[in-house]
């Protein structure tokens, strides 16, 4: 049974039915529905409201039981999962991964170097190698396989695709949907050397999405693991925070008061986009990025985070006018509609269309027939 929603408590509430007591906030709500959101999260007992009815107790008790366990591994959390997709909710902890580290081999020390000082940053965050696990020996801060074998975790050695995907996808479903605590302890797939990497990395893809909490491999190789910390990263972000970046003024290979100047929202994978192109422009720029709760610039505009208003405000608060002779904007294609509201807004700039998509800001800058001066 998977964790009763808002709406579906909020059902059995005394406003639903119109029943006596309505919206008496007593909880310390001030509705019913509050209370149901509320209890929904967790954020309040199921005792604060003394006129539920005794199934919902029962129900929500079922409910609210934790489908898998959560194992802490060396400081890494792994399971804790309470839900089959993403959207439903969020994922909790990602897909740790792992990388043995065989003592009795004589190259030992150089790929265990390479694993500690492997690292990549994406969207503002450090991936690294989660944790080392040991074999014939042990080292400070790793675990020993056999310490590994004794937590409450399901190890599946990977052999053929269609079995441990089928396994890991029966695993999960009993846990989730069942609440069976004979599948509730977090799973891990054990990756034996192989010469096949390309493989090794679809596979792995795959059980990330479905649903591996663990990876131990044997092999290392930094293009893999790029892969699939980056798939990972995105699995794992929660759906209902985007990912942002903060507010400001961008600079990108030294502008000055006569530079391009590019307009933005918040939404990290946008402003990744962009600024990539940016960087590798022959022509320094600027990126104004504006406030829209880390959404992309279609639904920051039809969410009524990016209007006319919000622009000339953040350029106000920023003092940009006072930083550039420039005195043309250019905002992302997708918002070109918006060109003469903006400009009627915003009495210092004029407003250029840029491009759609951001690839295409190299072949826009070419063509650009802009007067800088
Ligand atoms: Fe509704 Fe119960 Fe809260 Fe009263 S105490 S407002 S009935 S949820």
């Amino acid at each position: 049974m998977t964790e009763l929603s808002g709406l579906q408590i909020f059902k059995y509430l005394p406003a639903a039915k119109k029943a006596e007591h309505t919206n008496c906030k007593e909880c310390g709500c001030p509705t019913c529905m509050a209370y149901a959101l509320k209890l929904a999260k967790h954020q309040i007992g199921i005792d604060k409201c003394s006129y539920l009815p005794d199934d919902l107790k029962e129900i929500f008790i079922q409910s609210s039981k934790q489908p898998q366990k959560t194992v802490e591994i060396k400081g890494v959390k792994i399971g804790g999962e309470n839900v089959l997709y993403r959207h439903e909710k969020t994922f909790i902890n990602k897909t740790a991964i792992a990388v043995v580290i065989d003592m009795a081999k004589p190259d030992w020390k150089e790929k265990y170097n390479r694993v500690k000082n492997f690292e990549i940053k994406r969207v503002n965050e450090f991936l690294k190698v989660d944790l080392i696990v040991t074999q014939n020996g042990k080292l400070p801060n790793c675990i020993t396989y056999d310490e590994l074998k004794k937590l409450p975790l399901k190890e599946i050695v990977d052999e053929e695709f269609s079995k441990t995907s089928e396994e890991l996808i029966a695993i999960r479903t009993k846990a989730v949907l069942e609440k069976d605590e004979n599948f509730s302890n977090p799973v891990y797939v054990y990756f034996k050397h192989t010469q096949d990497l390309n493989l090794l990395c679809a596979k792995a893809s795959f059980y990330i999405c479905k649903y591996a909490n663990m990876f131990v491999f044997e092999d290392f190789d930094e293009a893999v693991m790029t892969t699939l910390m980056t798939l990972r990263q995105n699995i794992f972000t929660d759906p209902q925070k985007p990912l942002q970046v903060e507010s400001k003024i961008y600079e990108f290979n030294n502008p000055d008061e006569n530079s391009l100047i590019f307009m933005t929202t918040n939404f990290a994978l946008t402003f990744y986009a962009v600024a990539n192109e940016l960087e590798s422009l022959p022509v320094p720029s600027y990126l104004i990025v504006t406030p829209a709760d880390g959404m992309s610039v279609l639904t920051a505009w039809s969410a009524e985070k990016f209007t006319a208003q919000m622009v000339a405000k953040t350029l106000k608060k920023l003092d940009f006018a006072s930083r550039v002779k420039n005195r043309k904007i250019i905002i992302p294609g997708l918002l070109a509609h918006m060109k003469e509201e903006l400009e009627e807004e915003i009495k210092d700039f004029e407003i250029v269309v840029g491009t759609i998509e951001a690839f295409a800001i190299s072949d826009f800058v070419k063509n650009l027939d802009i007067n800088l001066e």
